[in-house]
């Protein structure tokens, strides 16, 4: 590449990264995707999805846990689990080194890890016409059959699944916890934010802090490592009753991409290839409210919770996680809103930076803060 080019170009971030007000954070769930951000300006992980963690090898272990219908059975896969996890986030912690870092606690919809559904009864229905014994395969049926949703994306997700699977929150949060003190004690800095998914309602997260609360304390005992804990603001209810939620949250991220579906009603994963040519035909929108922020509905939704917020708790931390964090006007929009943070994925770091600059030249220095 030319080098005046490289010049200009770093002239230009340069310039923007002196006028802007939010930070720029990054999505990521490796050690290998924080360094990548690094490079390209990131202050931060803004979010870790812990769910792509126990992919893999690790499917099995979780698919016992979700199942598991004795307690020993169920504390055996959390077992297992907790160094790996602690592995996890101490590569992550090493690699941003000081910068802060959020991590969700696991929000996988139950579909993605429990095995298909028709799979499961076509084996067993083979298995019983060669003569053999599927007991087991049919207890492993029973079981999915169970657990099973008609509608995933409004189900069984989040902070519900921590509430009702005893001990696998907990697990993560030891391991956060327990990394960040390994971290320190080699001399590095961990600066973890414990993020919790899919709250509606203050009770949930009040109840998975409490627990979360006790394990920090004794992991941390007197290393000096502090380890937040806030919420995503995902739900309509949640930025609805913001005021409450406030007061048991030490950060709000908000995470547009399930506010557009909830807020709308429109399902993430199939309306875009089923009806949406038709709304932008409409002009009822210009571009779809999942790539840019529909500022008269989702964005009031983000208002009433950012003023509500910190109406109850002044100078409560506010950023953003979804896609909309690295899409130029949603940018605006956030620097308008007074947010602290935008996060998006490594290769958006430098337009998030960029637009966050401009955002603030364009709107003459001011925001609603
Ligand atoms: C969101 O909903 O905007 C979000 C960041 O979480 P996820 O995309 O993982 O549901
Ligand atoms: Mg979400």
């Amino acid at each position: 590449v030319d080098n005046a080019l490289v010049r200009a170009v770093h002239r230009i971030m340069t310039h923007a990264d002196g006028k802007r007000r939010l930070a720029v954070r990054t999505n990521a769930d490796t050690g290998a995707d924080a360094a990548r951000a690094r490079r390209f300006g990131a202050e931060g992980i803004g979010l870790c999805r812990t769910e792509h963690m126990f992919l893999g090898d690790r499917r099995e272990l979780v698919e016992r846990l979700i199942l598991a219908r004795a307690a020993d059975e169920r504390e055996a896969a959390l077992e297992a689990l907790l160094p790996l996890q602690r592995e996890d986030f101490i590569e992550i912690f090493r690699e941003m080194d000081g910068l802060p870092v959020t991590v969700r606690l696991i929000d996988p919809p139950l579909h993605e890890f429990l095995p298909p559904l028709e799979q499961l009864a076509v084996n067993v229905a083979v298995a019983q016409e060669r003569g053999e014994d599927v007991a087991k395969e049919e207890a492993l049926l029973a079981a999915v059959r169970r657990m099973h949703e008609e509608n995933p994306m409004l189900g069984l997700r989040g902070v519900r699944l921590g509430l009702v699977i005893p001990g696998l929150f907990a697990m993560q949060v030891r391991a956060i916890a327990e990394a960040a003190v390994a971290v320190a004690e080699a001399g590095g800095t961990a600066c973890p934010e414990i993020m919790v998914p899919l709250v509606g309602a203050v009770q949930e997260l009040e109840t998975v802090r409490a627990e979360a609360e006790k394990i920090i304390a004794e992991v941390v005992g007197t290393s000096g490592v502090e380890v937040l804990i806030g919420t995503m603001i995902e739900v309509p209810r949640a930025a609805l009753t913001a005021g409450q939620i406030a007061e048991a949250a030490q950060f709000f991220s908000f995470g547009t991409n399930d506010l557009t579906q909830m807020g709308w009603g429109f399902s993430r994963d199939d309306v875009e290839g089923a009806f949406f040519w038709r709304y932008l035909e409409l002009g009822i929108f210009g571009i779809s409210p999942f790539e840019s922020i529909d500022r008269d509905g989702v964005g009031r939704l983000i208002r009433i919770a950012a003023e509500e917020g910190r109406a109850a708790r002044p100078g409560l931390k506010l950023g953003v996680c979804g896609e909309h964090g690295g899409d130029p006007d949603s940018v605006h929009f956030f620097h308008e809103v007074g947010l602290d943070y935008v996060s998006c994925s490594p290769f958006r770091v430098p337009v998030a930076r960029l637009e966050a600059g401009r955002a603030v030249v364009e709107t003459g220095g001011s925001d609603s803060r």
